[in-house]
């Protein structure tokens, strides 16, 4: 597994970054810089990912 690879361990799916679903953060983090990967099956978030550049 690669740092990229996700993990739905609800589907027991390996889920492509390219596949998650995008869904704003919580918690007060800035939208524009974090976005929350989420499983594309059951929505499951899988991880969230610094998104904004420097
Ligand atoms: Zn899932």
């Amino acid at each position: 597994m690669t740092e990229d690879d996700l993990y739905c361990e609800t589907c027991e799916r390996a889920v492509d970054r390219d596949e998650a679903r995008r869904s704003e953060t919580y918690g007060g983090l800035d939208p524009e810089k974090w976005q929350t990967l989420c499983c594309p099956d059951c929505g499951n978030r899988l991880k969230t990912v610094f998104v904004g550049g420097e």
